[in-house]
């Protein structure tokens, strides 16, 4: 039996070593009234819940194809809205089918304008996602899991209780939620999308979106979860965003960070293709066990081995080692140069993005002071090897990614609690008369 079986015939997702089996929520979430969402599913599964529902194979193709254009590539919801269908198939698909958005629990703007959203599946389970504008893109950071198996001992994803993966309409759901808010569908004919010569640029994926006065041009796996440990969702909503039919994001503004899940990045590289960071954040067994424990498993070595062997890095590809900066833990001139020398025995194209530690409330690390990190940086520069620091955003709505959903969730459960106590009295009242 394969994976996949197993994953189709339990529930569960197999995960390589000895991590707890996740549960995983079907791909399209049973609704009260009846009505399947359409979020999520590409374009061969909409035809089929359409050939499902009774229309004839052809009908069910030509439908598919209109509907997922309208999906995705347009961000439109309302099937009425949807004018290149037939006035009289619309009611027809009203009464199916939704398509859906995860629902907003909380969105926060920050001075730096920094954006955060603590989003809730239609189970219950909260997420987060962040949008960082830059002078040059936006960036949005997207989540993969809600909560994380992997206990990094500087994150604070890794201290809650993971619930389970999210879908891929929960995944592709932050990005055409966040182009939601952010007013970006492109709008005007229908043909626009199909037609090449409306000057947008073309990237050889089909991606017609220009970075030019875009507010989201970038997309990274880096908000709760481990993406490689929810494999096929992540993959098949990439897919949707990265397809010049569907958002039509470049693969090459799309990155993937993973902490190291070997046996499951020359997959990512093949069947997924996007820029590839890794969590280094330690250059020694000793320390990068202790804070990334997933080194136990699959140690520095077969780590830069997996990165060396990575289909698609290139000098114009660089793969990019995030490295968080830790108090007298990791943040020595001697590791700044073993590091450099790791980077140049494996001859990677690489690039090394260095991160002030954020804090939170019982974490066991200090951040490294600003020269430290200035020194750091300077060491491994001077190697030839680029290593920006990563500037902190957000800081006053706790935006860094993996410390939202608590913050959040104390004020959300306030706010729920008060609610709750004001509907109370409300059907008390009512009750009285
Ligand atoms: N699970 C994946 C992706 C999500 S974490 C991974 O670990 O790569 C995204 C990045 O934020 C990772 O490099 C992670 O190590 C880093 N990170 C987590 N908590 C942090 C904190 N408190 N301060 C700074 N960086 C942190
Ligand atoms: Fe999980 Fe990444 Fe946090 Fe590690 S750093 S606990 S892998 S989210």
């Amino acid at each position: 039996m394969t994976d996949i079986d197993v994953s189709q015939a339990t529930g569960l997702m197999q995960i390589p070593g000895h991590i707890d089996p996740l549960p995983v929520a079907r791909d399209i979430t049973p609704r009260e009234d009846g009505r399947l969402d359409l979020l999520g599913l590409p374009k061969k599964d909409i035809a089929a819940l359409f050939e499902q529902a009774g229309l004839d194979a052809k009908a069910a193709k030509l439908r598919a194809k209109q509907v997922y254009h309208w999906l995705y590539h347009r961000g439109v919801t309302d099937f009425e809205a949807m004018t290149d269908i037939a006035k009289t198939m619309r009611p027809w698909l009203t009464e199916r089918f939704i398509v859906g958005r995860p629902e907003i629990v909380e969105a926060q703007i920050s001075n730096d304008g920094t954006r955060k959203w603590l989003l809730r599946t239609a189970d219950n389970h909260d997420f987060e996602m962040v949008f960082i504008p830059d002078a040059d893109r936006g960036t949005l950071c997207v989540s993969s899991q809600v909560g994380c198996t992997l206990n990094c001992r500087f994150c604070h994803t890794g201290t809650m209780r993971l619930v389970r993966n999210l879908t891929p309409g929960e995944i592709v759901g932050q990005v055409m939620l966040a182009r939601d808010a952010l007013g970006e569908w492109p709008k005007g004919r229908m043909d626009f999308a199909f037609a090449a010569d409306d000057g947008a640029e073309e990237d050889e994926d089909g991606g017609d979106y220009r970075a030019d006065g875009r507010l989201l041009t970038n997309i990274v796996m880096m908000g709760m979860g481990e993406p490689l440990y929810n494999f096929d969702n992540v993959r098949d909503a990439l897919r949707l965003v990265m397809d010049g039919e569907g958002l039509a994001l470049s693969k090459r503004r799309i990155t993937l960070s993973t902490s190291g899940v070997v046996p499951l990045m020359a997959r990512a590289g093949e069947e997924i293709g996007v820029n590839l960071a890794v969590s280094l954040h330690a250059v020694t067994k000793e320390v990068r066990d202790e804070i990334v424990p997933i080194n136990k498993k699959f140690g520095i070595e077969e780590l830069l081995q997996a990165c060396a062997d990575y289909p698609g890095a290139s000098n114009a590809r660089r793969i990019t080692f995030e490295y968080v900066m830790l108090k007298d833990k990791n943040d020595s001139d001697d590791d700044a140069r073993e590091l450099v020398r790791l980077i140049k025995q494996y001859k990677l194209p690489a690039k090394v993005n260095l991160i002030p530690f954020n804090p939170w409330p019982g974490a066991s690390y200090e951040c490294s002071s600003p020269e430290r990190i200035k020194r750091f940086s300077e060491i491994v520069f001077e190697a030839g090897i680029s290593a920006p620091v990563r500037t902190p955003r957000g800081r006053d709505i706790d935006a860094a990614c993996g410390q939202l959903k608590t913050a959040a969730e104390k004020k959300s459960r306030a706010t729920r609690d008060r609610e709750e106590l004001e509907r109370l009295y409300a059907e008390k009242e009512a009750a009285l008369g």
